[in-house]
């Protein structure tokens, strides 16, 4: 444990210390209501900054501001290769700030300064600049069409609209930056609503998206709790909302479509992610990459291997090279030199992981090691390992969001029985395969029912590589080609000649 504090640099303290707005239509905006909300440092406990806590009201200003902005001809006709270097400076300066931005993400969300840096701020910049290289590519087709006569028929491929993003807290830049470059890129224009837990990076994005020269209207974010996203989805003027968040709320905001206008919905929401070891796997790298796979982020990741399958002649020598790497983890706060795994996001996410585990134990799981809340300050929570598992516990089935890790053994040596038990979720977010014999390896990744799978690695991520899930994990894919099917919509057009 690492849990003295330490500060963040002046230029962050001076951020945090500006009387934020919200970026609606170029300028910053204070909530109609006047209302601000608290920011947390889940590390501390402490608050850092208030930002405006928006509601309906606001919601409807900047769709307006963004419908004005969708309209004028400054963005809808401009060329697509000026969209890309809009983008391409837009990332040029996030790299400029990187180490403001990394600092903000560590002190909103609690992880690790490394993390913020070269995981969630230098993928983000790599993401925009691939989103950078695309809108000259977004072509329609030309189509032979069977009807008697001679056609010229063709399609589009016009941007959607007015899009509002939904983002939650667990990687508040890199998760607004996944639904921010293709929507610009395909020429939507932007209502980002952030987590109300960390809405900070988010306003200095829209800082930098205006130097980079998006016109004004083109990128807004709306501040505020559950309320403002709840006004997205119900407007009648939306085009599309973007959403990564919990099933249930994804839910909702279907719901409120359907009651509305019909608008679009794309979603990213849970996972209860399987983790397969086969009795040939390469144990050590399994076992890193089962303590990464759940440890990473303190086990707030959307694709974090929460429920391992391990086979019977493996399976004590992973729990308890896992309970070891857990034990092993240098767990604090973010600023400190070292740290692995920081806070969980807030007191209530802290209590839900505790409960959730304390209901494992008393269905009949036994706590290998963690399981217990770590200091008194910030959020922190032991990294956990459970085992005595039976399929049909709470702590397997539900996705607890936390570093808690459920280890269940199978005797089988059938595939299809494994994957059987495998995809007995709900969900189908990502899974990993974990040995030495690629042949049972691609015919296991054949069977499993979920949207990303890693092969002795437990998540691959790159920007080209499509994000998403099956079932209830979600609709539609981020990242890669397969985004813009989220943000363009398909014209047909034909003449006879
Ligand atoms: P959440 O669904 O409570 O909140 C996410 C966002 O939705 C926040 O911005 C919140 O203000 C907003 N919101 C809340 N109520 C709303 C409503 N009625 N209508 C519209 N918006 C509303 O989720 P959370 O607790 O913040 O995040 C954790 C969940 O997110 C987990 O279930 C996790 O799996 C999921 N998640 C998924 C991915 C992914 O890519 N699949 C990534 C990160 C997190």
């Amino acid at each position: 444990m690492n849990l003295q504090l330490r500060s963040p640099s002046s230029a962050t303290g001076e951020f945090l210390a500006r009387r934020h707005g919200m970026m609606i239509g170029g300028e910053w905006k204070q909530a109609v209501s006047g209302q601000l909300c608290d920011v947390i440092d889940p590390g501390s406990g402490k608050i850092v900054a208030q930002v405006p806590n928006g509601s309906a009201e606001d919601v409807d200003i900047a769709v307006r501001a963004a419908r004005g902005a969708f309209e004028n001809p400054s963005w809808r006709a401009m060329k697509p290769n000026e969209r890309s270097k809009l983008l391409w400076r837009f990332a040029d300066l996030i790299e400029a700030n990187l180490d403001l931005l990394a600092e903000i993400e560590t002190v909103n969300n609690g992880m690790p300064l490394p993390v913020a840096k070269v995981g969630h701020l230098a993928s983000s910049i790599d993401l925009i600049r691939y989103t950078a290289g695309w809108p000259t590519k977004l072509t329609g087709e030309t189509i032979p069409v069977s009807a008697p006569g001679e056609w010229h028929a063709y399609t589009l491929r016009d941007p959607i609209g007015v899009v509002c993003q939904i983002v939650p807290w667990n990687g508040p830049l890199m998760m607004a930056v996944w639904k921010i470059a293709p929507a610009l890129a395909a020429g939507c224009t932007v209502i980002l609503k952030p987590a109300e837990q960390t809405p900070l990076s988010a306003l200095l994005l829209a800082e930098l998206a205006l130097e980079a020269g998006f016109p004004k209207g083109v990128f807004n974010v709306v501040t505020g709790g559950g309320s403002v996203g709840a006004a997205m989805a119900s407007h009648p003027d939306v085009d599309k909302i973007a959403f990564t968040g919990s099933t249930q709320v994804g839910r909702a905001i279907v719901t409120a479509s359907a009651a509305s206008n019909l608008k679009r919905v794309s979603l990213e929401l849970g996972g209860k992610s399987p983790v397969i070891i086969f009795p040939d796997a390469d144990l050590e790298s399994a076992i890193s990459g089962v303590a990464a796979g759940i440890f990473s982020g303190a086990g707030q990741i959307c694709t974090a291997g929460s429920r391992v399958y391990a086979h019977r002649d493996v399976f004590d020598r992973i729990v308890e090279g896992v309970a070891t790497a857990a034990e092993a983890l240098n767990v604090g706060y973010g600023f400190n030199e070292g740290v692995q795994m920081g806070p969980l996001i807030s007191s209530a996410h802290l209590d839900r992981v505790s409960s959730m585990t304390n209901a494992g134990v008393r269905e009949g799981a036994t706590v290998v090691t963690g399981g217990e809340q770590i200091s008194s300050e910030g959020y922190f929570y032991k990294p956990t390992v459970l085992a005595s598992l039976r399929p049909d516990m709470s702590v397997v089935k539900e996705e607890i969001f936390g570093p808690v890790l459920s280890v269940l053994r199978y005797d089988d040596d059938d595939l299809d029985r494994i994957a059987t038990e495998a995809n007995s979720s709900v969900y189908g977010l990502a899974a990993s395969i974990w040995t030495r014999d690629f042949k049972v390896a691609h015919k296991m990744a054949a069977r499993i029912r979920a949207g990303t799978i890693g092969i002795n690695r437990h998540f691959v991520g790159d920007s080209a590589l499509p994000f998403g899930g099956f079932r209830q994990s979600g609709w539609g894919r981020e990242r890669g080609r397969e985004v813009f099917d989220s943000y363009l919509e398909t014209k047909s057009i034909a003449s006879p000649l």
